[in-house]
């Protein structure tokens, strides 16, 4: 085993002072790989970490007339703050160095407060633009999924309102969601379905406004919950094109530049920075670890909690999960292959078959639809069937 379980750990109570091994001058605050550091370097660390991502946004590889615009989705979560504040210093040093940058930056906040109570409220982005003014912002709700989403996801969309209206038909699009989400069997669906109608409209969104990239700020803690609870929802087969980056299926480029940076480092990092970035974080109520899960608790949850200890004690498997996941290549997609109806990824031919006891219970759910695997199970029991 080595020692990497030590390495992150941040100095704790009365340790003897020591000097930055960096710079030699100040105090060390962080572990980092064994080298004791002081706030100044550890953002710089994580800054440098970051950077080696950006290579795509380099301004020798924008083109002249014709400067990338990246989607930047923010949760108001540490990562995608973290990524925010990386990315405008970034595009100042570019500015600073060359009067140009690479890239420009349009950033996107899709409010779920419609459907979770604990999500932010409407209106945080005005913070943010004050901070960070060069950029451009949006925000949405997850309502807007009705007015924007991809042609696979509208025709559903389209139909389920027929489908949901067991006593009146939904008058609102507010009303049309939460009937939607409430036809779904369990928490963990209804999470799951909530998510990619999320990722939808950011995709959508995307598009309209001529993004060709988005930019995720999944840290590697993050890829690797991802990885383990998408495999557990019978979602495995997306992995290459939700954790490897490059080019989606959706004719948009990928990219998540906190891939190497464990969730806790960005927690310190965010603390670090100056001013930190810490008051602008929304901080969910912390899930907790018990032996018994509430029944509301969802696998994404779960797999949260367990990547929060692992990371804790073996930074190497988190870093191992993500690196193992990205070596997997995405399936080749062919023009017009079909599509799944729910989150629009390319349908294999195995969802065509799947395996015994499943095929029986999918055709339950979806007599005529295309799902994939995924949101089959996600949708098993339910009443949403988009297009009976
Ligand atoms: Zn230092
Ligand atoms: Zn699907």
């Amino acid at each position: 085993m080595t020692t990497d379980s030590q390495n992150a750990e941040r100095t704790m109570g009365a340790a003897p002072v020591r000097l930055c091994k960096r710079c030699q001058e100040i105090e060390a605050t962080t572990i980092m790989r064994t080298e004791p550091l002081c706030s100044n370097c550890f953002v710089e660390y994580i800054k440098k970490k970051v950077a080696k991502q950006l290579e795509a946004y380099r301004i020798k590889n924008a083109s002249k007339n014709n400067r990338r615009r990246v989607l930047l989705p923010i949760s108001f979560g540490v990562s995608s703050l973290s990524l925010l504040h990386v990315l405008d210093g970034h595009l100042q040093s570019q500015i600073r160095r060359t009067n140009r940058t690479g890239y420009e930056l349009h950033v996107l906040h899709v409010n779920t407060s419609g459907v979770d109570a604990d999500a932010p409220q409407i209106g945080r982005l005005e913070v943010l633009k004050e901070k960070y003014p060069r950029h451009t912002y949006s925000e949405l709700t997850l309502e807007d999924v009705f007015d924007h989403a991809n042609e696979y996801l509208e025709t559903t969309l389209r139909d389920v309102n027929i489908n949901i209206g067991d006593v009146a038909p939904p008058s609102s699009k507010h009303e049309k969601l939460v009937g939607l989400l409430s036809a779904l069997p369990s928490p963990t669906s209804r999470a799951d379905v909530v998510e990619t109608l999320r990722n939808n409209l950011i995709i959508a969104f995307a598009k309209e406004n001529d993004c060709q990239s988005i930019t995720w700020g999944d840290s590697a803690t993050r890829l690797a919950e991802k990885t383990i609870s998408e495999t557990a929802k019978g979602r495995g087969f997306s992995l290459p094109w939700q954790i490897s980056g490059g080019e989606s299926p959706y004719g948009l480029h990928v990219s998540h530049p906190l891939r190497d940076v464990l969730k806790k480092e960005l927690v310190i990092f965010a603390e670090n920075v100056d001013p930190p970035l810490t008051p602008l974080i929304h901080s969910r109520p912390a899930p907790t670890m018990t032996s018994a899960p509430a029944k509301s608790t969802t696998i994404d949850d779960l797999m949260g909690q367990y990547f929060a200890s692992i990371e804790e004690s073996f930074p190497s498997i988190v870093a191992n999960v993500v690196r193992t996941t990205s070596k997997l290549r995405a399936p080749e997609v062919t023009e017009g292959q079909s599509r799944c109806d729910l989150c629009g990824l390319p349908l294999a031919d195995s969802d065509a078959s799947l395996g015994e006891g499943e095929s029986s219970a999918q055709s339950l759910v979806q007599p005529e639809g295309n799902l994939c695997y995924g949101c089959a199970r996600t949708t098993l029991g339910s009443r949403f069937t988009p297009h009976s």
